[in-house]
């Protein structure tokens, strides 16, 4: 049975109160009667498809232009109306939402490159004037995803395939979680039959007991907070199959290594209680050395926001934790739609800073890239895990994990990148090729003549630092790049120190050491040092030469530690972040213990810059309820 109009409507106004039920219901009846002679796969009306794709959005408070398109929006591919008729009952911003649709409805990924690349490039265009065409285009994935059993195999696995390449990270780039999460399950389910039901039985087979533990947990964490009074929601909280599944593939580990991890959610009302609840958590049970991360101050691209950290809870199980206010959790679900809930309009900056990602990638002068460039950028940039980063002056950046200060200096401007000599992370010089990392503070050093090099483009990482050198260059996309040894060598031996007799230094191309391996080193007959790794297969050709004596220099220590006792109030902890935070210093890792009514926190700090340290001292100092406060190189991590 299809849902009547009444039901419908009541649901509308459930979500979004202020709903024009006059406009909803036109569009309602227009589509119930444009479709009445189609039927869908399965043999069921039509008009269930536009319907299922209304309600998905319409749980995430959708406004009434976006209803009414979804209802449209298979109208016109239809053969059952036209743009012109849509506009003249609707209105021009509901048709030419359903334009947008249209335009980009029934694009098949499948076949050759160009045509997908050209697909693709329009579906991003129509997102970029609307960002509903993309969710109502999701909305309606989901729901074909649901109903995909109806299909034939060879369909159901190509529409599979393109939902887990391209929709899924497109959700993910929007930051909707629960629509990723969804439309990565489904698609699991019938790209690998086997692996999706072996999951299903493992989960339900151990399914009490580890509710049990939740529970258990659940009760801990709540009892500590309501004593310092802190009311909060706690949950467990599922995990998504396809999440384990990747997880063990990727980290080649077990079912029960993965699935065996508790993960628990708090949602408090306000964000200073955010920080008062990890202070908390971490008083209860011992934090996993770097596993926190505070992407409340710096909220990730996709505007997610939360705490994170990892404890150690009974028998040695790690129990994974995320703290976040009620609405970063409508945000971390819904993403850009969580929008609709709390601004009401489409109109919003933020919504446009969501979107910006799809800006530039259609702008990385796109129309003189060859086709696997564009889809080789896209993936880069859809797929890859983020890193953030720093300016000097604490603004961040963020970049695709294995990014180097040469993409990075690209990222801030394009003559920084143009410009780029030499550079710096946490202080210390680094090879432009150096792989940065999480919270790594980046100054790069420009020179007027300085100039791109073409060995740049063989560590390079993001779209636009490529796309940049190569033009500056003068070289075409399709040619290949090989490394070159000499810029490579150099930047090593940055880093070797020579302990015997001084002499030219050079890195052996047949096993590239890298900083940190077990290397030996030989004297050539052109009165060069030659380093191979210990275990290089060439070495027998080297058993005649003198060997000399090398050893890596040590690596800066990377972080600094303060140690912090404050009187037990709460507040107080998040009033120290907030001074960390706004110094651009980002933190690897906080400990609290309470000692009676005296808390002591340690925090180490991913920087180098003392000056900055001073200041971070100087202002945590003035808090109210801050007792003492010194800079330590005291216990390690791992004691308390
Ligand atoms: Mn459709």
């Amino acid at each position: 049975m299809v849902m009547g109009f009444n039901e419908f409507i009541a649901e509308v106004l459930e979500f979004n109160p202020k709903a024009d039920k006059e406009l909803i219901k036109k569009a309602f009846e227009f589509s119930e009667s444009a479709h009445k002679e189609h039927k869908r796969e399965s043999g069921d009306p039509y008009f269930i498809h536009p319907l299922e794709t209304a309600r998905i959005l319409i749980k995430l408070s959708a406004d009434s232009a976006t209803i009414c398109a979804a209802l449209l929006h298979d109208c016109i591919e239809e053969g059952c109306s036209t743009v012109e008729e849509i506009k003249k009952i609707f209105g021009a911003e509901i048709a030419s939402i359903v334009e947008g649709l249209t335009k980009i409805q029934g694009i098949q990924f499948e076949s050759k490159e160009d045509y997908k690349a050209e697909n693709l490039r329009k579906m991003l265009l129509a997102t970029t004037k609307d960002i509903r065409v993309m969710l109502i285009k999701l909305a309606d994935r989901l729901h074909n995803m649901r109903t995909l059993k109806y299909f034939r195999e060879d369909k159901q696995k190509r529409i599979a395939k393109e939902t887990l390449e391209i929709f899924a990270p497109i959700a993910h780039k929007l930051g909707m979680n629960a629509m990723k999460g969804e439309l990565e399950d489904l698609s699991l389910k019938y790209l690998e039959p086997e692996a999706y039901s072996m999951l299903r039985k493992r989960i339900a087979s151990n399914r009490r007991e580890r509710e049990e533990r939740t529970k258990a947990f659940i009760k801990h964490i709540k009892d500590g907070l309501n004593e310092r009074g802190i009311e909060a929601v706690v949950e467990g909280r599922a995990k998504y199959f396809y999440s384990i599944y990747q997880k063990m593939k990727k980290e080649g580990k077990d079912f029960n290594e993965i699935y065996d991890l508790i993960a628990i959610r708090i949602i408090t009302k306000t964000v200073p209680e955010c920080y008062a609840a990890i202070g908390i958590v971490h008083d209860l049970f011992k934090p996993i050395p770097g596993r926190f991360k505070d992407y409340i101050s710096v909220p990730k691209t996709n505007g997610y926001q939360s705490l994170h950290t990892s404890v150690l809870g009974e028998h040695g199980r790690i129990i994974e934790i995320q703290i976040r206010t009620q609405e970063m959790h409508h945000i971390a679900e819904e993403g850009v739609a969580a929008h609709w809930r709390y601004k009401g309009t489409e109109k919003d900056k933020k919504f446009d800073r969501r979107i910006r990602w799809i800006k530039q990638l259609l702008d990385w002068k796109m129309d003189s890239k060859t086709t696997k460039d564009f889809i080789e950028d896209l993936k880069i940039d859809l797929f890859e895990n983020e890193i953030i980063v720093f300016t000097p002056k604490g603004d961040p950046i963020s970049l695709p994990e294995g990014s180097t200060p040469v993409d990075f200096a690209y990222e801030v401007h394009t003559n920084i990148g143009l410009h780029c000599s030499k550079a710096e992370v946490n202080g210390v010089i680094v090879p432009l090729d150096y792989k940065l990392r999480n919270g790594d503070i980046v100054y790069i050093v420009t020179r007027d003549n300085a100039k791109p090099s073409r060995n740049w483009l063989s560590f390079v990482k993001t779209p636009k630092a490529k796309s940049k050198i190569r033009s500056e260059l003068g070289i075409s996309p399709d040619m290949r790049v090989e490394e070159s040894a000499g810029e490579k060598k150099d930047a090593a031996a940055g880093s070797i120190e020579i302990l015997s007799k001084k002499a030219p230094l050079k890195f052996s191309k047949c096993c590239s050491p890298k900083h940190g391996d077990p290397v030996i080193a030989f004297y050539t007959k052109d009165g060069k040092i030659t380093v191979h790794n210990k275990d290089c297969k060439s070495l027998h050709d080297l058993a005649g030469n003198k060997t000399a004596d090398v050893r890596w220099k040590e690596k800066e220590r990377e972080s600094k530690r303060l140690r912090i006792v404050v009187r037990d109030s709460v507040g107080v902890l998040a009033g120290i972040l907030d001074i960390i935070a706004k110094a651009g210093i980002s933190i690897h890792s906080i400990y609290t213990r309470a000692k009676k009514d005296k808390v002591v926190v340690t925090i180490n700090m991913a920087t180098m810059d003392d000056d900055a340290v001073k200041s971070v001292i100087k202002a945590i100092r003035s808090i109210k309820d801050v007792l003492d406060i010194r800079e330590t190189s005291g216990m390690p991590d791992s004691e308390r």
